[in-house]
């Protein structure tokens, strides 16, 4: 079961609410039918090298990231793939407008670092929390 997180500007009190964590969707079984994730090219690579080796194993959440030019907070896929429990894939997105990469916020409801903006207003004064809604 993932959980909701809010994010909300303390300036203008505009708020986002995103799903993060894993669920019962967040499994390359149903990855690779979910037609969402068609044009990802990160997914697409996990999913060439999952089904290229029946050994590797799948860590899939979704997970918030940001572009450090863009400053707005994204909502990704995070996957990580494991084979003889070493790392051998983990997803880093590029921001498409920036050719940055972005960077996971690890744990937003403890900090979602300096780089992160209010897409209304430009404030840097986010309050993130968990809203106690669960997703899978
Ligand atoms: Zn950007
Ligand atoms: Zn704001």
């Amino acid at each position: 079961m993932g959980d909701g997180v809010s994010i909300r500007c303390s300036n203008c009190q505009n708020q986002e609410d995103f799903g993060i964590g894993s669920g019962m969707t967040t499994y390359m079984p149903f990855i690779k039918h979910d037609s969402r994730f068609g044009e990802n090219s990160e997914v697409r690579k996990a999913i060439e090298i999952w089904q290229n080796n029946e050994n590797v194993r799948d860590v899939c959440s979704y997970q918030l990231c940001v572009c450090p030019e863009c400053k707005r907070i994204k909502h990704r896929l995070y996957i990580e793939l494991f084979l003889d429990k070493k790392l051998v894939f983990q997803s880093n997105y590029i921001c498409r407008k920036h050719n940055n990469a972005m960077s996971w916020i690890k744990d937003p409801t403890v900090s979602l670092g300096d780089n992160c903006e209010c897409p209304k207003c430009g404030s840097h004064d986010l309050l993130c929390y968990d809203n106690g809604l669960m997703w899978d």
